[in-house]
C-alpha cells in the first residue's frame, strides 16, 4: 500500500532539488552553468511537481461521494481507455498506458470522472505496473464495496524501449479481478465483450 506523505522523510527544499538536478547534469557529462541548461534545474523541479502530484491526493477520498438513485441499475459499469502517465520506480522512466476500470455496483455508484481521478492519483507516483493495478482495484473495492472490481492496464515502459533491452512496441498487460469478476466466469466474459466493442469514436 502507499506510504502517506506524513510518514516519508522530510521533503527537501526546491533549492535542494535543483542542486540535485545540477549534480545529475554534471554526471551526464555536461556543464549546468552553460546558457541552455541555466533554467533546467528549476524546470525539472516543476516537472517533478507535476509528475508526482499523486502523493498529495487521497484516492479513497475521491470516492466518498456516491449516488444511490440508480433505478435499480445492477450491471457492469466500465470506464475504458483511461490514458495515464506514470514513472517506473526503478529508472524514473515514463510508463504511458491505458487503464480499463470496471465495477459491478451494489446500490451505490460513483461519478465516472472519479474513477479516472483514482487512476491518476496512483499513476502520478513512482510505480510498478503490478502495484498500480492492484492499488486502483483495492481502493474502489474498499470504498464502494461493490460486487466486484476489475482493473486492466496496458502500457509501454520507456525503461524497456530507450535503455536496457531496447524493445520498442512491447506492451505490458496486468489485471486485478476482485469479487464476481474473479469468481464468476460469465461476468468476466461479459466484461471482455464490453472491452472488445469498437471505441465510441468509431460509431
Ligand atoms: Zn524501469
Amino acid at each position: 500500500m502507499s506510504v502517506p506523505p506524513s510518514d516519508t522523510p522530510k521533503r527537501p527544499t526546491q533549492a535542494e532539488a535543483e542542486q540535485a538536478v545540477r549534480t545529475l547534469l554534471r554526471w551526464a557529462g555536461d556543464n549546468p552553468d552553460r546558457e541552455g541548461l541555466h533554467d533546467t534545474p528549476a524546470r525539472v523541479a516543476r516537472a517533478y511537481t507535476e509528475f508526482f502530484c499523486g502523493y498529495e491526493i487521497d484516492p479513497a477520498a475521491l470516492l466518498r461521494r456516491t449516488f444511490s438513485e440508480v433505478e435499480g441499475y445492477d450491471e457492469i459499469v466500465l470506464l475504458r481507455d483511461i490514458r495515464f502517465e506514470s514513472h517506473c520506480e526503478h529508472h524514473l522512466a515514463p510508463i504511458i498506458g491505458r487503464a480499463h476500470v470496471a465495477y459491478l455496483p451494489r446500490q451505490r455508484v460513483v461519478g465516472i470522472s472519479k474513477l479516472a481521478r483514482v487512476v491518476d492519483a496512483y499513476a502520478k507516483r513512482l510505480q510498478i505496473q503490478e502495484r498500480l493495478t492492484a492499488q486502483i482495484a483495492n481502493t474502489i473495492n474498499d470504498e464502494l464495496e461493490p460486487h466486484g472490481v476489475a482493473v486492466i492496464i496496458e502500457s509501454a515502459h520507456e525503461c524497456m524501449t530507450t535503455r536496457g533491452v531496447h524493445k520498442p512496441g512491447v506492451s505490458m498487460v496486468t489485471s486485478t479481478m476482485l469479487g464476481v469478476f474473479r469468481e464468476n466466469s460469465d461476468t468476466r466474459r461479459e466484461l471482455m465483450a464490453m472491452l472488445n466493442r469498437p471505441a465510441i469514436s468509431e460509431y
